[in-house]
């Protein structure tokens, strides 16, 4: 599934076609429909996450492109597990990705009536019964793949007889799990799906929306087809995993006199690596407090990404790049990195920061001088124009940007050598002052060349290395949280037979540095604002900011061709 990368600045490839846009593409010209009309139906028991963010776009997208609409529907007929709160998030998330479903909201729980009516017509029809067995028996009754299934001995109840236990069922005279109505289609049918499956159960559960008005609820192969024939769907589009469930789809639709037909069209779902991406899963890993929430940055939530850095555009990309096919594959997360990274170049501002710290004393500089030093904000897009950069006497640099004893290639601050700072001078290391009991080099002794400003004549002496700084003077502090994959597994659902996923969790995956030091720019930076730190990566400000404390987070770090060489080189030497 990787397609190659896309070139900075080139002008977008036009959309990919795929078999959908076939399909309904044909359907048009054939006049089958007139209007496109599609719907993303999420269940309101979780966040929404990347994957689900591949189907809006592709339900959406459709639509816009097509001159259709795309409806949203909340798919809400599991009281237990569902929640408002969730409602809300999602409704959020979708508007955020750059969707937009008008008047077009939906509940499936708002058709609970007409659901119902569908429920007594199958029956009347003698196409439905209410089975009293338990689910242990009815799961012994269902046979397997290779052996058919038994017919329940309720199968044969009369018509009158099962309108009045549905009745009933509904009244709330019985318990839960013991009746529940079911298709009467095939027993013997060698799609299991097709053997008599339940459409509506029992359970005194009060509904988000409904509250106690029902006890009775519908399940998904029952609702799903007939919330997309009410709401006149012309193509349901869902993933894989229901191409089985699509002759039920047909069958309860066949049935009934229903408004339209909608033909299901199921498409691979998204996998990342080194992701999980169901929401039962997700939810463990907020539950068992192994993230800090659904918006940890490290989630593959949109709430999450969006924490993170993530913009809609990128997002948008990656689900565009993936295209859209009939076998399951897993995409490289490298590649959802790459659209972060190709978004953020053109758009965000560069700035100076410093992550760890080690203090540079320009020892010819002269104390009370600051000179202001002109930096460009965005090398991509000369319109963002450019600011000042305090320079002093005193400044911070990245402590890995020095080695005492400096491996070949390394050619960053040594003892002796010479590097450019940024926007700023040429200076030399002419002394390490260290910690006189732990051995620690602590600052960094150094003479500037005045001859050398960015900019002057002067300026285009060579040398091997650039490095950011800040004035110590004028540093603002800031905390910095750096993240890595969550997992450890590139399939962290491979542990299958009863291993946990959450073994695979990375103990690494986020690493706190809190001493950094960031330019006086970036005060009171709002929560949401993304930069470039020269040399490092993308950060965006965290909502933990509101107290005035900076805190950032890594959204991804820029290519680093350099850690692709140590690596290949297993040596400890850096550029
Ligand atoms: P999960 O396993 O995460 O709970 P789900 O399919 O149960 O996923 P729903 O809320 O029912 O979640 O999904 C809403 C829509 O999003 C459905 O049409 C579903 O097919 C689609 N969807 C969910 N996960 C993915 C995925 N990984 N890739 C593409 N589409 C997805
Ligand atoms: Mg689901």
């Amino acid at each position: 599934m990787k397609s190659p990368p896309r070139t900075t600045g080139a002008p977008a490839p036009p959309p990919p076609s795929n078999f959908i846009r076939t399909i309904i593409t044909d359907d048009l010209r054939t006049g089958k429909h007139s209007r496109v009309v599609t719907r993303f139906p999420p269940e309101p028991n979780g966040h929404l996450h990347i994957g689900h963010a591949k189907s809006v776009c592709l339900n959406f997208g459709l639509a816009a492109e097509f001159g259709g609409v795309c409806n949203l529907r909340l798919d809400d007929t599991n009281p237990e597990t569902e929640d408002v709160e969730y409602v809300e998030a999602i409704k959020t998330d979708v508007r955020w990705l750059g969707f937009d479903w008008h008047d077009r909201l939906f509940y499936a729980s708002d058709y609970f009536d007409k659901l119902h009516d569908c429920a007594v017509r199958l029956i009347e029809a003698g196409k439905a019964y209410v089975d009293s067995l338990s689910a242990d028996e009815i799961r012994e009754h269902r046979g397997t793949l290779t052996e058919p299934g038994r017919d329940s001995p309720h199968r044969s109840r009369s018509v009158k007889e099962n309108l009045d236990l549905f009745m009933r069922m509904r009244a709330g005279e019985f318990a839960d799990g013991t009746h529940v109505l079911r298709a009467k289609i095939d027993m013997a049918s060698p799609n299991p799906v097709m053997r008599d499956p339940p459409l509506y159960r029992i359970r005194h559960a009060a509904h988000h929306r409904s509250g106690a008005r029902w006890c009775v609820y519908p399940l998904y192969d029952f609702t799903h087809c007939l919330s997309d024939s009410i709401e006149g769907i012309t193509h349901s589009i869902c993933t894989l995993e229901f191409e089985n469930n699509r002759p039920l789809y047909d069958w309860v639709l066949d049935q009934l006199a229903v408004p339209c037909h909608p033909q299901q069209i199921e498409f691979a779902r998204l996998n990342l690596s080194y992701t999980v991406m169901s929401k039962r899963k997700l939810v463990k890993l907020v539950e068992g407090g192994h993230v800090s929430g659904w918006d940890d940055p490290r989630m593959p939530t949109i709430c999450g990404l969006r924490r993170r850095g993530y913009t809609p555009e990128a997002i948008r990309d990656f689900c565009e790049r993936i295209g859209v096919a009939k076998r399951d594959s897993v995409v490289d997360l490298a590649m959802l990195e790459h659209s972060i990274r190709d978004d953020l170049n053109k758009r965000a501002r560069r700035v100076m920061a410093v992550l760890r710290p080690l203090r540079v004393v320009i020892e010819n500089y002269p104390e009370e001088t600051v000179e202001e030093m002109e930096a460009v904000n965005n090398p991509e897009d000369p319109a963002m124009g450019t600011r000042r950069l305090p320079f002093s006497r005193v400044l911070y640099v990245e402590r890995e940007d020095f080695r005492e004893e400096p491996p070949p290639k390394f050619f960053r601050l040594a003892p002796g050598r010479e590097v450019r700072l940024r926007y700023a001078y040429i200076i030399k290391c002419v002394g390490v002052v260290k910690d006189e009991t732990t051995g620690e080099v602590v600052e960094l002794r150094c003479i500037y060349d005045s001859e050398t400003r960015s900019g002057s004549p002067a300026s285009a002496r060579k040398v091997k290395a650039t490095l950011h700084w800040v004035s110590v003077r004028h540093a603002v502090d800031a905390e910095v949280r750096l993240y890595d994959r969550l997992f450890t597994a590139e399939d962290p659902e491979a542990g299958r037979d009863g291993a946990d996923f959450t073994i695979f969790l990375n103990p690494g995956s986020l690493e706190r540095l809190t001493a950094c030091k960031v330019e006086p720019s970036l005060a009171g930076a709002a929560p949401g604002a993304r930069y470039q730190f020269e040399r490092q990566g993308y950060f965006c400000v965290d909502p933990d900011s509101a107290g005035g404390a900076l805190v950032f987070n890594r959204t991804v770090s820029l290519r680093d061709t350099w850690a692709k060489i140590e690596k290949a080189a297993a040596g400890d030497t850096a550029p």
